[in-house]
């Protein structure tokens, strides 16, 4: 595919829906895809897919999207790469949309990688910067590159659709605007469950306890300066008092001090906290990129040299075994909780 692509119109976000629900995610995107379609003078379109689902088509609308397109049937209940392909894989050849995003969740990375491939066409993964050229409508996805040291602006040229994966936190959503109708078209097609290789059988959910750090308002976040598993427990407790999540550094979490979900920054999550603490982090620029746009960011460190200094608002040069153990004491009498108990 190459040259001509005036049959292909309109801005799409896939809305990714779980527990009854459209995900964060996906809201943000219809706020940078308003903007998008607004700029290319054509419309906003969601794309819905699950069982039950339709009734979301409302939250949509009033969240910028003009049409959404839904699949809504038994067959799509869980996640399947499979099935939920082959529905939007479907959509895209009947209307030709000339951009696609997807939040990049591990559901919205795995599918537009999938649809990508069969289409096919590019997409760029972990976009934090989205714009339209007006006139030719080349989407400008630009992203982190080498180590996050530049930003590379990545463009689609011969193929159609443009396709991005967005991480969640990075756009803004737009005020909902209660009662803005739009255009909902169901949609099907003939899919059998025998036809479908991969079956759900049962679904285990983790007995640990789910920090979600890329929602949290307050997240005490720790490195490798805490020295061991036994260490780090010292955050959890300033965790606790504060009612915080608990994030980390790549190196905390490759040295199994806690699991890969806390992992702020360039290869973990991106977070926007109110206040973001960064306690024995050293600030290397994949973790900065990820907590970067924090309301306040407060680190301690005892190196007074340590990068993490040039991108917070307060420092403290000092011990963390000596400066988090009053912390949390001085929160628990500020707060009041000073019969809390933490493991
Ligand atoms: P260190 O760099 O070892 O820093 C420890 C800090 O603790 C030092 O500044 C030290 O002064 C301080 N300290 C020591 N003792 C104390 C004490 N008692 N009290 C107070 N301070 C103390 N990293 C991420 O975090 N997230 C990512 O997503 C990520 N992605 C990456 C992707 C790529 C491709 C690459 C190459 C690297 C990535 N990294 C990422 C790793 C990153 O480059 C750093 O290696 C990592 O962030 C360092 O972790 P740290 O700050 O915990 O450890």
């Amino acid at each position: 595919m190459s040259g001509d692509f005036s049959d292909y119109r309109g801005v799409w976000v896939f809305l990714e829906a779980k527990d009854g629900r459209i995900a964060p995610v996906s809201l943000e995107l219809l706020g940078a895809g308003r903007r998008l379609a607004d700029k290319r003078k054509t419309e906003l379109a969601g794309v819905l897919i699950g069982d039950g689902v339709t009734a979301l088509a409302g939250t949509a609308f009033e969240y910028g999207a003009d049409t959404v397109y839904a699949y809504d049937a038994p067959i799509y209940k869980h996640y399947r790469t499979e099935t939920y392909m082959k529905a939007l894989f479907a959509c895209i050849e009947k209307y030709k949309p000339e951009i696609v995003l997807f939040g990049a969740t591990s559901t919205g990375k795995d599918l537009a990688s999938a649809v990508a491939t069969d289409l096919p066409t590019g997409l760029t993964a972990d976009t934090t910067i989205l714009d339209v050229e007006e006139d030719t409508g080349l989407l400008l996805a630009s992203r982190p590159a080498f180590g996050g040291n530049i930003m590379a602006t990545i463009l689609c040229k011969k193929y159609r659709p443009q396709m991005a994966t967005v991480r969640p936190k990075v756009m803004k959503s737009l005020a909902p605007e209660p009662g803005r109708q739009g255009k909902l078209i169901p949609e099907a097609i003939p899919l059998r469950e025998e036809d479908v290789r991969t079956k759900v059988l049962d679904i285990v959910r983790s007995t640990a306890p789910r920090v979600r750090i890329d929602e949290a308002d307050v997240i005490v976040a720790g490195g490798k300066g805490l020295g061991s598993a036994a260490g780090f427990q010292l955050l959890h407790q300033l965790a606790g008092v504060l009612g915080a999540a608990v994030g980390a550094s790549r190196d905390v979490v490759e040295a199994g001090w806690i699991g890969h979900h806390h992992q702020v920054g360039q290869t973990g999550v991106t977070v926007t906290p109110k206040i973001y603490f960064a306690i024995g982090i050293s600030g290397a620029i994949q973790h900065i990129v990820g907590m970067q746009n924090s309301g306040l960011i407060i680190a301690i460190n005892k190196d007074p040299a340590a990068p993490i200094f040039q991108s917070c608002h307060y420092g403290i040069v000092g011990d963390a075994f000596e400066i988090v153990p009053l912390m949390i004491e001085q929160f628990k009498k500020a707060l009041g909780k000073e019969d809390v108990q933490h493991a």
